[in-house]
């Protein structure tokens, strides 16, 4: 099959959505490159470390299963303000977050593109899903399209150019869980690290808001998950 050279740039957390997109990607586009982007949110004076380490040894395990991938690149975003609120008030939400990490991802592909003298589309990516807010959404995920195409493409066009696709804006985690295990990517599913509460026994907490989502969609998808301490 001939087209356009592709590389992938996908947000990489550690967790099911990001995974599994991070598969889906590579195997709908065999790109040349595929680059996974972790965010390193880590925010001095705040307790972001713990969180941070399990992420990262989830996504490396996680990069395992997957093979033939470019090493991680690590942005760092601090958002103390989201530190400031948590510790005010745990189960807030980091509203409108996308915005921020696909600002930093665009930025950083396009560089990395350059520098790699690859020429052909860079596409970004992650795991933006149905149930996690305004800023997963197709019609947020289409207006940030057009901001990368009108606000970065000038400057790299012709030899290259960046797109965004969110592969699973419509689909619910659920249907994400049930698409890896046609996949067969169950080792995937219990490398992929959902708790924010990052116990130090390596077990998910079962209880967080990220355990309670996870726990749903494998229910529902009827897989069993064998990751909790309780
Ligand atoms: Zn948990």
């Amino acid at each position: 099959m001939s087209g356009p050279n592709k590389a992938i740039y996908v947000l990489l957390s550690g967790g099911v959505d990001s995974s599994v997109a991070f598969h889906y990607m590579s195997k709908k586009h065999s790109p040349i490159y595929a680059v996974p982007i972790f965010v390193d949110r880590r925010t001095p004076g705040y307790s972001t470390q713990r969180a941070y380490d399990r992420e990262l040894e989830a996504s490396k395990a996680v990069l395992d299963q997957l093979k033939n991938t470019e090493p991680i690149s690590q942005l760092q975003i601090p958002m103390k303000w989201y530190g400031v609120a948590k510790e005010k008030m745990k189960d807030i939400l980091p509203y409108g977050r996308n915005s921020l990490l696909l600002s930093a991802a665009a930025s950083f592909a396009a560089i990395d593109m350059r520098l790699r003298d690859f020429r052909g589309e860079g596409i970004i990516s992650g795991g933006f899903t149905k149930d996690d807010g305004a800023d997963c959404s197709t019609e947020f995920l289409r207006y940030f399209r057009e901001a990368v195409v009108s606000g970065l493409n000038p400057d790299i066009l012709p030899e290259r150019r960046l797109t965004l696709e969110g592969p699973f804006s419509e689909w619910t985690k659920s249907e994400i869980v049930r698409y890896a295990g046609n996949e067969n990517l169950d080792q995937l599913l219990l490398m992929a690290w959902s708790c924010y509460e990052a116990l130090p026994n390596g077990l998910h907490c079962g209880k967080c808001s990220g355990c309670i989502k996870r726990k749903a969609a494998f229910k529902k998808a009827g897989i069993k998950d064998v990751t909790y301490a309780n």
